[in-house]
């Protein structure tokens, strides 16, 4: 069908004298509220031709898969019938909201099944609307862009979307709670990386808010999931079913649980270095060493680890190196059994056992290297920038969250700023763009008159 809107401007210069601003500030304003009222006269122009579809001589085929209706009287049964007349308009007002302040109000039609008689409004299954919804999906991306990116105006209880309609707050939350954004699937071979950290519940309740991502061959971050309330045995099992297939590297910060349910999915693991130094001198002061003493094994748990690698070695490892590499690995793996027995003799239990659990944990990321090509850090701080960068969003949103809302708003912050694809896509399938519409500006000229 094709639909022309015709509409006329009037531009009032009362004193034959105005300057560019307030010109360009008169017709914005205008437009603003153009607009509107031609998406609206779109609509009714549309629904005109549905209506006159549906009412006319023809079948199901004539009739494009409009008026589809449940049978009257008879809950979940469809009805067979498609022959219709007009049965009136709804006297309540129909309310749609789209981005950028667009408003369409309207008295939707109905019409009448000669079958079962069963009453309806067809324009909102050819909207693609929901019987009671008033947003579009174009105006829930907005809000859910910008709540991702925590775009508020400083001090301020409302949402700005694009800088035109201010949403609160509380209704723009309420709009993003039915966001469910999937996160991507693992590939294989990539490097895995997992952490957790607390988040405010509803009120007097600490949650947990734990995410999984993977760093591919070519550095980039993705995120894998997030969990709120959930055992890090229960998302090692979800994870699981989204691998394509083993990865090469589990990377964490050495916490038993990670280590044990996360790290089966991976090869290796490794386990960051500032968190080693950091809980085997935690360790020496459980078994009662001086501080001294711990400094002392900090720093030469530093050295033990230290085996540095230039940007050049990453680019080529030649098999001379290769072999060199492997020894140094070896020979710093055999000083920790080394430590760990030292330990052990002078009575330092803690310390021994927690060297002991380590000591094939600390090299992973080279053997990976070596073996895949991906170079991986030896710190988790990237992993710990991310959280950080999560939390202060979730924080920054400010609300009261359940498990379930927590772990939903964190995969939305996630996939906003790590997965422009998946997201691209999720917005894609959800407004279910199939470019059915195109509008044009055909004519515009001006007559003056007095
Ligand atoms: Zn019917």
């Amino acid at each position: 069908m094709r639909i022309l809107i015709a509409m006329e401007l009037e531009v009032k210069i009362p004193e034959d004298r105005a300057n560019v601003n307030e010109i360009f500030m008169a017709v914005q304003s205008a437009m603003a509220d153009a607009r509107s009222k031609a998406a609206t006269k779109v609509i009714e122009g549309y629904e005109e031709q549905v209506i006159k579809t549906l009412c006319g001589a023809g079948g199901r085929k004539a009739k494009k898969g409009l008026g589809g209706h449940e049978k009257k009287g008879e809950a979940g049964k469809r009805c067979g019938y498609r022959t219709f007349r007009g049965a009136g308009r709804w006297s309540d007002e129909r309310t749609l909201y789209g981005g950028d302040g667009l408003v369409v109000r309207f008295h939707p039609r109905t019409v009448q099944c000669v079958g079962c008689d069963k009453r309806f409004t067809p324009i909102l299954d050819a909207l693609e609307l929901g019987e009671r919804q008033g947003k579009s999906d174009e105006l829930l991306l907005r809000v859910t862009q910008s709540v991702a990116e925590t775009s508020y105006r400083r001090g301020s209880d409302q949402l700005e979307v694009f800088g035109e309609v201010p949403i609160p707050k509380s209704t723009a939350h309420r709009m993003v709670a039915e966001v469910d954004m999937p996160t991507s699937k693992s590939e294989e071979g990539t490097i895995l990386g997992a952490d957790g950290t607390g988040f405010k519940r509803q009120p007097g309740k600490k949650g947990e808010v734990r995410f999984v991502l993977e760093i591919k061959g070519n550095g980039t971050l993705h995120p894998i999931g997030v969990w709120a309330g959930t055992s890090w045995q229960q998302i090692s099992k979800e994870v699981k079913q989204r691998q394509a297939g083993q990865a090469s590297l589990f990377f964490s910060d050495g916490e038993r649980a990670l280590e044990k349910w996360m790290g089966a999915l991976a090869q290796e693991q490794s386990r960051c270095h500032w968190h080693f130094s950091r809980d085997l001198s935690y360790s020496l002061w459980r078994d009662g060493v001086s501080k001294e003493e711990r400094d002392d094994e900090k720093e030469n748990a530093r050295r033990l680890l230290a085996i540095e690698l230039s940007a050049e070695d990453m680019e080529e490892l030649s098999p001379k190196k290769r072999t060199e590499l492997k020894g140094r690995i070896e020979s710093a793996e055999a000083e920790l059994a080394d430590l760990e027995r030292i330990f052990l003799e002078k009575g330092y239990d803690r310390a021994a056992t927690y060297v002991g659990n380590a000591k094939d944990r600390l090299f992973g990321y080279l053997r990976t290297w070596m073996a895949t090509g991906i170079a991986c850090p030896r710190a988790t701080s990237i992993i710990e920038n991310l959280i950080r960068e999560l939390v202060r969003r979730l924080k920054k949103i400010g609300w009261n969250w359940s498990d379930a809302g927590a772990a939903r708003m964190g995969r939305i912050v996630m996939v906003r700023r790590y997965d422009q694809e998946r997201w691209d896509e999720y917005w894609k399938r959800k407004m279910n763009l199939q470019g059915r519409c195109t509008a044009s500006l055909i004519r515009c000229d001006y007559t003056l008159s007095a």
